[in-house]
């Protein structure tokens, strides 16, 4: 048993599963059958119908969906993950999923002699391509090492942050404080902008300053002020991501008015953008309130 299962071909999940086709034998599924068809077509793995049968001869199954509920809906039914599950396999979820649900699943499996590691990854669809990633661990140490070689397929950069659930809680945190960075970079350059200070000429002064930060050095330059806004990860993903992170730091009796915030005021963009829109046109939301754009 040495094959790899990858299930959930999506916007990230996509490029992660084509690095892993390069050194595994890979099976790949996902809800829309025919992108999984098309992948397998391209990078030689075997599309299976059912997540059962991607997981049936894989010592290694790696999820990639929206939220853990989809991830835990997966297990369940005929066609379900359980039903294709062998002992000794691994489960290895790089959802940016929630810590108690993961805890609920490693319990699940756990009798049923499958582990679990949470593994969600930092990096971007760019990140991805490249083999790029962060990815963040949460597991007994022993699965750490059996899925590390796999997670090097797609990250250059894997930690173990502690048990089940904490790979999760870090990548909430790490999502969160995007989230407050991008509302906060979006309103101050707003104010710049109209305060008579062009935008490019703001960036630069802000980048070679105490405030930058990667969504001023990179994300606002590439794709605020050339209006590009391309649709790599969505606005709806990150905002799960900030109730996460506020779901935590209420757990762990921390007081987070920041995040919270966060979390709300990506909740009103959401309303007014769509379920597609990116997550840095967030930052459109600030700019129609102010009437001003930051381009240039
Ligand atoms: P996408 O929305 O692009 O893709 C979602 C994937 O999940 C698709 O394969 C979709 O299938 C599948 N899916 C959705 N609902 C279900 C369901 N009910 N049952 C089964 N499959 C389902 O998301 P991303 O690939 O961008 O994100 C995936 C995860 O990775 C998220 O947790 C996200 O937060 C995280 N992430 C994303 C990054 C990015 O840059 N995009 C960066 C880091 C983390 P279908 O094709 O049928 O719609």
């Amino acid at each position: 048993m040495t094959g790899v299962a990858f299930l959930g071909l999506g916007a990230i999940g996509e490029p992660m599963a084509a690095r892993v086709a390069a050194r595994f034998s890979l099976a790949v599924w996902n809800r829309t059958g025919a992108r999984a068809t098309a992948l397998a077509a391209r990078v030689g793995a075997r599309a299976a119908a059912t997540p059962r049968e991607a997981a049936q001869g894989a010592a290694v199954i790696i999820t990639c969906l929206p939220t853990s509920a989809e991830v835990e809906a997966l297990l369940d039914g005929p066609d379900g993950l359980l039903a294709g599950l062998v002992p000794g396999s691994l489960l290895v979820d790089c959802t940016s999923g929630d810590p108690a649900t993961s805890r609920r699943l490693a319990g699940r499996l756990e009798p049923l002699g499958v582990g679990f590691v949470d593994a969600p990854v930092s990096g971007g669809t760019n990140g991805a391509e490249a083999g790029t990633l962060t990815v963040m661990v949460g597991g007994d140490p022993q699965l750490f090492d059996r899925a590390a070689p796999v997670l090097s397929a797609f990250g250059s950069r894997i930690v173990r942050m502690g048990p089940v659930g904490s790979g999760h809680a870090m990548k909430a945190v790490n999502n969160a404080l995007l989230a407050v960075n991008i509302l906060a970079v979006g309103e101050g350059l707003a104010a710049l902008v109209k305060a008579g200070v062009p935008a490019h000429t703001a960036l630069n002064v802000l980048n070679a300053s105490s405030g930058r930060s990667f969504v001023s050095e990179t994300l606002v330059p590439e794709r605020v002020l050339t209006g590009a806004f391309p649709r790599t990860f969505k606005l709806t993903l990150l905002q799960k991501d900030a109730g996460i992170a506020a779901g935590l730091l209420r757990d762990t009796q921390v007081s987070g008015p920041m995040i919270e915030l966060a979390f709300r005021l990506y909740g009103e963009a959401r309303a007014r953008l769509g379920e597609d829109a990116d997550y840095l046109e967030a930052i459109k939301v600030i700019e129609r309130q102010a009437g001003v754009e930051i381009r240039g």
